[in-house]
């Protein structure tokens, strides 16, 4: 059989050939493109003598088509063809055609800039959005437009998203292929899963398994976990045993990966993770039974990192997934959720670069030699809070100062962890404590491995093993995981002390990880036992933008650097040290709209760490304050670090601009009231705002939140007191927003009264976003024939015109209508009612 990709071989190669050598590749998965293309490059001789590139987002991935592009070959991976993913390679000098993942090229770049042995770039997988994916592009395409004009760059795509490609990489050739599909039957649950997924798949397979199922199962679950309780469920039923049962995902060793890729005279069904969507095709598959989840990484406020959470998977996805029921024959797909839901899913996922933490991503571009993010030439530009959050967190780090990676920053490249753990363990190395420093940054990634509500019976037992120093929620947690681990993770005995098992075990793995990853940055490994000062100070160097002081003894009440407040959790440990570091902040909104902001995981340390690990950023200077209850700005000589005082030193001078600003805010949060911030100025103000909406010409600028601000800063300039300010008048700083004339052009085009034909004056409603209204007896209307209109004739007034007791006959916004046709019909009936009024 021939793939579809060899259909457009010819224009495939000429593509490459081209002189912008730049080639999309679109074509549905199973076409032929990860294993056939690389293949026609370098047997065309397109690749000269240089290597071409293939790059993975997924681990697995990589070693699976090196090892099937070999075998097409007659070969095994290593020889012509290799591959090469994070702490394994099968690579050699005879190596033409490698497969990657992005993190190694991304590491080759810092090695050897100009990629000089690279002849072609292959982006596989591209309508994933990885992060790094989008990185190792744009960094692909900086260099061919720079030092080396002949590298040629393949994007592959298994859907047809590709006008964000097209513009960005302009200009290149797209080179699409059908592909060949079966039709595939997709049904929905009837109603939602109550219980667990693997239950609800398992059942579905087994209702199918009775009925009788042509060809091979594939079944999608979130990850590992899932994956094995769906192969235990399906094994209990007794049509299990005609069945090969097979679990796919990166954490299996490489034999049972293949095992589950392999043909067998029975029929399969492999239970995978989203491996199986695109990146790798399993011949003879027919139904798909779709849990319709999957595990993504995402920022996660609370703890300042991506965290990985299952998400229901987009429309686009699930698309992707039930193709894969139509490779080779007719087939069907099983969703695991109801049609209705299924409206309500996101038509395709977000991309990476929008949704997840990208400190780590910009420490390594720093590496790459780009220091300023906001120019470098994103495929999709991130948004500009998370750049700026990411670019605070590697300055709070100590990895970046005035625009330049410093020592540590360059030695915090060379892990491939988020900047917050590299800086841990780098840390942890010179201080004897990388073992628990590795447990600290898993403990970090999970839930908390102690349950919060036990009861008081729990609580004393835990103080009984775990003790309680009082100087870090960590040490509980550490001694928390070596009990479950020395319990070898008993169910029974930990569930006791409210130990959540799962999450000691994920602990234990991702330790080991961390510890591998301190391994090969050859950081030393301590023997016997740590020290606590040492742990201490190096959760403080991970989380260096958490650090909070309590405001006094006793109380949980925070200020964190960077001018947050917040508040310690009430059941941490940490009770008397006046310093601590956050691990986790959350933000819980109120009933009332204000945010609760929680300090959790909590570490006591001592200020004299802060003077010793941040010299640079501990700064004495005048420090002003808003005292709540004398209501006076008071000025104290103090050491500050990220704006949090550290230590008092004596009386300091208030500076007259930063004594306004405190001022104005007291004002603005309605503590301090102007008293002369009366009706007429807050009318004034929305004529202005009116003014500028109805009249742009005139291009004035609206008084919003900032800019009132700003005015009552004017409005309380030298002054140290609320009394000072309390009675000033405020009507003139406001009006001086705008020059002489503008004040005239507001009050012809915005008049604050209309003047009527009887003389009388009558006040007009101002509103922003509304049309002004007038209030108008019937009797002040007579000899007005034309409607009220205001901005030189722009706008008409919503005229409410009243009877004589007050309440309006009409609301209308054509006053001639009113006189010509509904006057004549109201006026006997009001004539009589109210004789003594003027009718004519
Ligand atoms: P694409 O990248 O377009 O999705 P591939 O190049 O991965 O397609 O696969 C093309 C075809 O090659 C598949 O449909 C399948 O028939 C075959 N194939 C690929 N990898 C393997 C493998 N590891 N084992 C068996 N067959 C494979
Ligand atoms: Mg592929």
């Amino acid at each position: 059989m021939t793939l579809p990709i060899y259909e457009v071989e010819p224009q495939l190669r000429s593509a490459f050939e081209s002189e912008s050598a730049r080639a999309i590749i679109e074509a549905p998965t199973g076409s032929g493109k990860s294993t056939q293309v690389p293949q026609i490059l370098l047997d065309s001789g397109l690749a000269g003598d240089g290597q071409i590139v293939v790059l993975q987002p997924r681990r697995l991935a990589a070693r699976v088509l090196a090892q099937r592009v070999a075998a097409e070959r007659g070969e095994t991976a290593g020889g012509t063809v290799g591959y090469e993913v994070r702490f394994e390679r099968a690579v050699s000098k005879n190596t033409r055609i490698r497969y990657i993942t992005e993190g190694v090229l991304l590491r080759e770049m810092l090695e050897d800039p100009e990629l000089s042995r690279i002849s072609i770039l292959l982006f596989d997988e591209f309508h994933e959005r990885h992060l790094y994916g989008d990185l190792s592009l744009a960094m692909a395409k900086r260099l061919q437009e720079s030092a080396r004009p002949d590298l040629k760059i393949g994007v592959m795509s298994a859907t047809l998203q590709t006008e964000i490609l097209e513009s960005y990489l302009s200009p290149s050739i797209t080179v699409s292929s059908e592909g060949r599909t079966f039709p595939v039957e997709i049904s929905y649950s009837d109603r939602s899963v109550r219980g667990d997924v693997w239950d609800a798949a398992a059942d579905v397979w087994h209702q199918e398994a009775k009925r009788g199922i042509e060809g091979d199962v594939l079944i999608f679950m979130p990850g590992g976990y899932e994956i094995d309780r769906t192969l235990r469920a399906i094994s209990e039923f007794r049509e299990a045993d005609d069945w090969e049962l097979y679990p796919l995902h990166a954490e299996l060793p490489p034999e049972r990966q293949d095992a589950a890729l392999k043909r067998y005279s029975r029929q399969k069904v492999i239970v995978s993770t989203n491996v199986a969507e695109t990146s790798l095709t399993i011949d003879g598959v027919r139904l798909v039974i779709d849990s319709g989840l999957a595990r993504q990484a995402r920022f996660d406020p609370n703890r300042g990192f991506d965290a990985l959470t299952i998400e229901r998977i987009s429309r686009a996805s699930a698309d992707q997934r039930s193709g894969r029921a139509g490779r080779t024959a007719p087939g069907k797909c099983l969703r695991l959720w109801t049609e209705n839901e299924n409206r309500s899913r996101a038509v395709a996922e977000l991309p990476e670069v929008k949704r997840v933490d990208l400190a780590e991503v910009l420490l390594t571009l720093r590496g790459l030699g780009i220091e300023r993010s906001e120019d470098f030439d994103w495929v999709e530009v991130p948004l500009s809070q998370s750049l700026e959050r990411a670019e605070q967190l590697l300055h709070d780090l100590g990895a970046v100062r005035n625009g330049e990676l410093t020592q540590i920053g360059k030695q915090m490249l060379t892990f491939p962890v988020h900047p917050r753990f590299s800086r841990m363990l780098i840390e942890a190395g010179g201080r004897q404590c990388v073992r628990p420093i590795a447990v600290i940054a898993a403990l970090c990634q999970g839930k908390p491995l102690l349950l919060r509500k036990v009861g008081r019976h729990v609580e004393e037992l835990r103080d009984d093993l775990f003790g309680d120093v009082g100087l870090s929620d960590f040490f509980r947690e550490l001694r928390a995981f070596q009990y479950a681990k020395s319990q070898n993770y008993h169910q029974g005995n930990c569930r006791k002390l409210g130990i959540h098992v799962a999450t000691a075990r994920q602990t234990e793995r991702l330790a080991t990880r961390f510890i591998g990853i301190a391994e090969k940055a050859k950081i030393q490994l301590e023997e016997g036992s740590a020290n606590e000062e040492g742990i201490r100070r190096c959760v403080l160097a991970g989380f260096a933008d958490q650090v909070a002081r309590r405001r006094d003894g006793g109380t949980l009440r925070c200020e964190l650097v960077h001018r947050r407040k917040g508040e310690i959790e009430r059941g941490s440990v940490v009770r008397d040290s006046e310093f601590v570091v956050a691990a986790e902040i959350t933000e819980v909104e109120k009933s009332s709209g204000d945010l609760d902001v929680l300090l959790r995981r909590v570490t006591g340390i001592e200020s004299s760490w802060l003077l010793e690990m941040f010299p640079d950023e501990c700064v004495t200077r005048d420090v002003i304050a808003f005292d709540e209850h004398t209501r006076r700005i008071t000025a104290v000589r103090a050491t500050v670090f990220r704006e949090m005082v550290v230590e008092e030193s004596g009386q300091g001078e208030p500076n007259e601009a930063e004594a306004a600003r405190l001022l104005a805010e007291q004002v603005m949060e309605g503590r301090c009231p102007l008293k002369q911030w009366n009706a007429e100025v807050e009318n004034w103000i929305i004529r202005l705002n009116c003014l500028a909406d109805w009249y742009p010409e005139a291009e004035l600028v609206k008084i919003g939140p900032v800019e009132r601000q700003s005015l009552i800063e004017q409005v309380c300039l030298g002054a140290i007191s609320y009394k000072e300010i309390k009675d000033r008048p405020v009507f003139p700083v406001v009006r001086s927003w705008l020059s002489e004339g503008q004040q005239v052009m507001l009050d012809q085009m915005v008049p604050e009264r209309w003047k009527m034909p009887n003389n009388r004056r009558l006040k007009v409603r101002y509103q922003e976003g509304k049309e002004p209204v007038l209030a108008a007896k019937i009797q002040n209307l007579y000899d007005l024939k034309e409607h009220p209109k205001l901005v030189n004739g722009q706008v008409s007034v919503v005229l409410e015109i009243l009877g004589p007791n007050m309440r309006p006959v009409q609301v209308t916004q054509d006053l001639p209508n009113f006189w010509k046709e509904t006057y004549p019909k109201l006026k006997p009936e009001l004539a009589r009612r109210y004789p003594k009024h003027e009718w004519r």
